[in-house]
């Protein structure tokens, strides 16, 4: 049986091994999925929903811990440990209230003779493959509102938050969930590739755009539904009439919460030259406030990269910039190990001839470009493959809707950045992806509509 080693990506240490799937185990794991899944169905769904309230109750009891695991394989600041699962409480309140009513049967018509209904029927059993930067939340986007609404789950945590993969399987079986009904997959890309060969009949996804277009082309011959939450190069413009000080200290947590591992990350900063060098040095200040080290410490803001091979691509960002004539404020050059560190790096000067204002950093980096006007500002916005958030500072709230109107982009901000909220739906535009989740349409996005046409008599 093959094993998956665990490391700390802040220290190098080995943390465990673990036994990992291989082709038999996921093809065994997805014949009882689909064996179990009828019965889940069947049961009411206030008995389900039962599960996932016993579910969030042991979350709240064991959060400490499960920060700490968190903490532990991701290298994320303990504090923003803390926070995913404080808001993961919020996203499952969310799925709970709305859960029920967001899948009842709905009449559309109905007359002495005709009675028209809309029965939002399980997919049956889907399949999560998910990435480590957030994974509690990308995990349980999926997992809770598919659990709710009557499908099996074959859950692939990302091999860089295995643990807390495992945490989320472990609670959901003690909770309730039948471990056929939930099952976790250990291990890599390779795990995730034999679980694509699986009978499955849907196949939601969390990860980079380049796994995520290998995955469509693997399904695309067997029609089965895909969702995929893929990357970003989000840009925010901020207006002359913004304040450059509000605007920089918003702006700079948006770039670099989570050392900028966020797919809804600030990745671009467009600033309107009245206010650019004003900008440019409150910027400085909040960044130079970071806290930088060791992630199990309250204070630390600036954790560890989770994945070396990043470090690379960060490399690669900066000495194309700088080539091409940008001046590199901060930063710029890894920090000795061991573990994976790289300090906040703002670059200004830039343009869209830099990898780094084109390509997904995904990393506590940022370009910041000056532009004359609104309709520059939304020129450069524009210029890119993805769509995932976009963002404008001022406060004059028509000239935000104006200026957001014409950026292609699945969520878009005004005067903040960097939010998720469980009401509104999560979905990118272009090479960020297709499908969504989060909100009502991130519930019924688990079942397909049956239309029934009932005559009476
Ligand atoms: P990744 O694409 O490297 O891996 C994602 C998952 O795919 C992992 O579980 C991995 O094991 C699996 N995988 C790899 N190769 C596979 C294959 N051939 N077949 C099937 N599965 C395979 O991405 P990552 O590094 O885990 O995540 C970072 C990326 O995720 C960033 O681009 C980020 O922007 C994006 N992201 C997007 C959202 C969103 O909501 N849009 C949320 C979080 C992260």
């Amino acid at each position: 049986m093959p094993t998956l080693i665990i490391h700390n990506p802040a220290t190098d240490a080995q943390i465990t091994q673990l036994p990992a799937d291989d082709a038999q185990s996921v093809a065994s794991k997805a014949r009882a999925a689909r064996a179990a899944q009828p019965a889940w169905a069947a049961r009411p769904i206030a008995e389900r929903r039962a599960c996932i309230v016993h579910f969030r109750a042991a979350v709240v009891a064991q959060l400490d811990a499960l920060a700490a695991v968190m903490t532990s394989e991701t290298g994320k600041p303990i504090t923003m440990s803390r926070n995913e699962l404080n808001g993961l409480l919020g996203r499952i309140d969310f799925f709970l209230d709305q859960g029920a009513a967001a899948v009842a049967t709905e009449t559309v018509f109905d007359d002495a003779a005709m009675r028209e209904q809309i029965e939002h029927v399980p997919l049956g059993v889907v399949a999560n493959i998910s990435a480590w930067n957030y994974p509690w939340f990308v995990g349980c986007n999926v997992i809770i509102p598919a659990l709710l609404t009557g499908n099996a789950v074959l859950y692939k945590p990302s091999e860089y938050a295995t643990l807390t993969g495992l945490e989320i399987g472990r609670l959901l079986h003690e909770a309730g969930v039948p471990r056929e009904v939930l099952a976790v997959l250990v291990g890599g890309g390779e795990v995730g590739a034999a679980l694509l060969a699986q009978d499955i009949d849907g196949l939601f996804f969390t990860g980079s755009h380049a796994t995520g277009t290998r995955i469509a082309q693997a399904l695309g011959s067997r029609l089965v539904k895909l969702q995929l939450e893929l990357g970003g190069k989000d840009p925010t413009y901020v207006c002359d009439d913004a304040d450059p000080k509000l605007a920089a200290a918003s702006l700079a947590d948006g770039a670099m919460y989570n050392t900028g591992q966020s797919c809804c990350s600030v990745e671009r900063i467009y600033v309107h030259e009245k206010i650019h060098d004003a900008f440019v040095q409150a910027f400085m200040e909040t960044v130079r406030g970071f806290a930088i080290g060791d992630p199990t410490q309250d204070n630390t803001y600036i954790g560890a990269i989770t994945r070396a091979p990043q470090l690379a691509v960060f490399d690669a960002q900066v000495q194309d910039a700088r080539a091409k004539g940008a001046t590199v404020l901060c930063g710029g050059e890894r920090l000795p190990g061991p573990g994976n560190w790289y300090p906040p790096t703002v670059v200004t000067g830039v343009d869209h001839t830099m990898d780094l204002m084109r390509e997904e950093s995904f990393g506590p980096l940022i370009g910041i470009q000056k532009v004359a006007d609104d309709a520059e500002a939304v020129h450069w916005m524009n210029d890119t493959r993805y769509g995932l958030t976009a963002g404008v500072f001022t406060p004059d709230e028509s000239r935000a809707r104006a200026l957001l109107s014409q950026v292609h982009a699945g969520s878009v901000y005004w005067n903040c950045c960097d939010r998720v909220s469980p009401r509104l739906p999560w979905s990118g535009v272009g090479d960020s992806g297709v499908g969504l989740t989060l909100s009502t349409y991130g519930i019924q996005t688990f079942t397909r509509p049956k239309a029934w046409h009932l005559r009476r008599g």
